[in-house]
């Protein structure tokens, strides 16, 4: 078969009797291939036809381009469809159900847009006077007090900007508190295998020191090697925790591990980016803990991904509140008002990002909060455990539940139902977007071998439920009967699989006039 450049076939003849898999433009149904602006655009054209300008002053003292920009140009229709093709390759969570676990990809209700584009809230800059922001100002110091409220924690710091920069805060936090305590020496941090990788990352970024905790059989922390760990306790920090784990079960013994850990001098870090399965049911302050993390992007709707913001605001304990970021909220005669600098604030740790934190996830993740109120996030966390359980029923004849019982908030399998079928759990993701699905998170968390892990949130309905189901079933049947086509699969994506490892490795990043002669990514 003849190829093009970019690997496609040039006629479709060659493939004979074969019901085509590709096409000679490289769209595919009604998906158009798309090239870079600057394969399809020329420096000849412009979207714009105006007529050269005329004699004129030049106020450019001399600095006058003499050679072109090289920039591409487009006509507006061609513009246009260049970037509506790009977002029609897009996966998106109002497209269909996104399977990613421990992501939380979750609907946003469209109330929340409208609402955090209203003048007042959309327009506001952070350098303005705050007499003039004081409803913005109102809108955090509400989210603040039921974000407290949810967790019963009597602190939060608003200004981190994601979940991992939360874990930073908390950490920073306990390191000052240790530092005040005269201390500094406890450098041990207790962090679970199943953590998320952010949780060790973000202790090593604070100079402390990562120990492991084992997982039991039961994929919760083993107990007995957390206590082992704790015998000579002198320089102990504290543990991080995800509740409910990365396993997608509830820690139970979670108020014993706080009192260990506080009794061997440590404070509690929980990360809390699955709240979204306990809001309204735990309140992680009950618990023991000192800080968490709540993910406004996981729990409280607010959209993520592609680098979108995130919101991470962190619930402390008295114990850490003293050494809390600046800036925060403080309520005077005249009004809300920031403390902005650490000179009024000579316990905090210092500051963490340039302003307040994220003002259009605060406004959403409000007007998320209140039109469910609190029995409705109540049900929010209830819906999302039913939908997770009805996934693990359905699925556990055909698949390998990672653990027995119940899950919470997102069903884990991992391979074992794959063994000597020569499929992994590669090519069960890969199976997915051939059925319209963007795959499951796949290998993580790391103690379950080929971990396929699964969290449809609360909004799905029994029927997108089943459909989704269906498509992982009719796979994993495949799987098991040694379908040979699995390991190509996807069949009808424009492109297949791609060399990951390069791409990350090497990324072409920049457009070169003269690209060479690739094959292509395949
Ligand atoms: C998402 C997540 C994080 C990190 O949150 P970001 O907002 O992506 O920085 C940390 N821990 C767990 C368990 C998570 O799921």
């Amino acid at each position: 078969m003849t190829m093009n450049s970019t690997g496609r076939p040039t006629s479709l003849s060659a493939i004979d009797g074969d019901v085509p898999t590709q096409t000679v433009s490289g769209s595919k149904g009604l998906l158009q291939a798309e090239g870079l602006l600057f394969e399809i655009g020329s420096t000849q054209k412009t979207g714009v036809d105006l007529p050269a300008p005329k004699g004129g002053k030049d106020r450019l003292g001399g600095v006058t381009r003499t050679a072109s920009s090289n920039l591409p140009g487009l006509s507006e229709p061609e513009a246009m469809r260049h970037y509506v093709r790009l977002s029609q390759k897009n996966y998106a969570i109002d497209l269909g159900l996104f399977p990613l676990g421990s992501c939380t990809m979750k609907h946003n209700p469209r109330l929340n847009e409208k609402v955090a584009r209203l003048p007042g809230f959309a327009d506001v800059h952070p350098m303005q006077p705050q007499a003039t922001v004081q409803g913005a100002l109102e809108v955090i110091e509400e989210l603040a007090h039921w974000l407290m409220t949810l967790t019963n924690m009597p602190a939060v710091a608003m200004s981190p900007k994601a979940g991992a920069h939360g874990e930073l805060c908390g950490m920073l936090s306990i390191r000052a508190a240790l530092r005040a305590r005269g201390e500094p020496n406890r450098k041990r941090v207790l962090v679970p295998v199943s953590a998320h990788g952010t949780n060790p990352a973000t202790a090593a970024q604070c100079g402390f020191i990562i120990d492991e905790i084992n997982a039991a059989p039961d994929g919760r922390v083993d107990l007995e090697d957390l206590k082992s760990k704790l015998k000579d306790s002198s320089d102990i920090a504290g543990i991080m925790l995800t509740n409910p784990n990365t396993c997608g079960l509830f820690e139970r013994d979670i108020v014993k591990i706080a009192e260990l850990i506080h009794a061997a001098g440590g404070y509690f870090y929980c990360d809390g980016a699955n709240f979204n399965a306990i809001v309204g049911r735990v309140r992680p302050g009950d618990l023991g803990i000192d800080a968490m993390h709540i993910n406004l992007h996981k729990t409280f709707s607010t959209p993520h991904g592609g680098g979108g913001p995130g919101s991470g605001p962190t619930v402390l304990s008295n114990a850490l509140a003293p050494y809390a970021p600046v800036p925060f909220i403080v309520k005077t005669a005249e009004g809300l008002r920031f403390v902005e600098h650490h000179s009024d604030a000579p316990d905090s740790f210092g500051r963490m990002c340039a302003f307040h934190g994220q003002m259009g996830m605060f406004t959403r993740a409000l007007t998320y909060i209140l039109s469910h109120g609190a029995d409705g996030l109540r049900q929010v966390a209830e819906d999302a455990v039913l939908n997770a359980n009805y996934i693990l029923a359905r699925l556990k004849p055909l698949m390998s539940p990672a653990f027995e019982g119940y899950c919470m908030h997102e069903a884990l399998f991992s391979d074992g139902f794959l063994k000597d079928t020569g499929v992994e759990t590669i090519d069960i993701a890969k199976g997915l977007i051939d059925e319209g699905y963007h795959p499951m998170t796949m290998y993580f968390p790391l103690v379950v071998h080929g971990a396929m892990l699964i969290e449809p949130t609360e909004t799905e309905s029994k029927a997108e439920l089943d459909r989704f189901c269906d498509a992982l079933a009719s796979i994993a049947r495949r799987a098991v009967q040694k379908d040979p086509s699995l390991k190509s699969a996807p069949h009808l994506a424009p492109t297949k699989r791609l060399d990951e490892t390069r791409a990350a490795r090497s990324p072409r990043l920049k457009w070169t006039p003269e690209p060479p002669t690739l094959k292509a990514a395949e």
